[in-house]
């Protein structure tokens, strides 16, 4: 069973943990964000935090909703490093189609509040202008991050949401071991070219991110290569 960390709160009855890596991510924004010093920079550090786990969450509900609205059962949340999963507690064995459907659930929700900022952002309420700059310009992080979170997850790479979903829709087609092979050739070429756009740009937690999926891919690209 995988660990589940700190538990902190039930939303709409789903339970929600912070694991280990999510507390080491958390410690990076705070010592990164304080750099900018005083109050303004512990501010910015916990709307970061707020604003990314908030987004973080969104997604994953959006995952364990449409999981149980088709039977799959109750889910456990668990907030990790710049990430999370919904562990289901059920079965997950279920049509393509439900798959599929419970996949892209997570982006989706991140596409909608992509468009919910842009708009905010570009057409503000009177009453923005009576917020504190700290709170506006938290509203442009929100666009950023809920963009960053839905292209990042779409993309064809194993096992973020795009690699399960072209996997599942791939086994419409072909099954077995050469599913599991042409999915983690797609993975490994996405990989590749994402790797070269995070190191050419120096974005150091890309990278890191990064280099432990394509670990991840490699371990099991070992047991399907024959
Ligand atoms: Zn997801």
């Amino acid at each position: 069973m995988p660990t589940r960390g700190i538990y902190l709160f039930d939303v709409a009855r789903f339970p929600v943990f912070l694991d280990t890596g999510g507390l080491i991510f958390i410690g990076l924004i705070l010592l990164l964000q304080m750099g900018g010093g005083g109050m303004v920079g512990i501010l910015g550090a916990f709307l970061w935090i707020v604003a990314i786990y908030g987004s973080i969450l969104a997604h994953e509900l959006g995952h364990a909703v449409v999981g149980r609205r088709l039977g799959y059962g109750s889910a456990d949340i668990v907030l990790s490093f710049f990430g999370g999963v919904a562990i289901w507690s059920g079965r997950t064995s279920r049509s393509r189609r439900d798959q599929l459907l419970v996949t892209l659930a997570g982006p989706a929700v991140n596409v909608v509040l992509c468009i919910f900022f842009l708009l905010l952002k570009t057409f503000p309420p009177p009453f923005i202008s009576l917020l504190v700059p700290s709170l506006r310009g938290l509203i442009d992080d929100l666009y950023w991050i809920n963009l960053m979170l839905a292209a990042f997850n779409i993309l064809p790479i194993f096992p973020l949401d795009g690699g399960q979903a072209l996997r599942t829709a791939l086994a419409y087609r072909i099954r077995g071991s050469r599913l599991v092979r042409i999915s983690l050739q797609v993975s490994f070429a996405t990989l590749g070219l994402v790797m070269l756009y995070a190191v050419s740009t120096s974005h150091i937690f890309l990278v890191f991110i990064l280099a432990q999926i394509a670990f991840q891919n490699w371990q099991e690209w070992q047991q399907v290569r024959r």
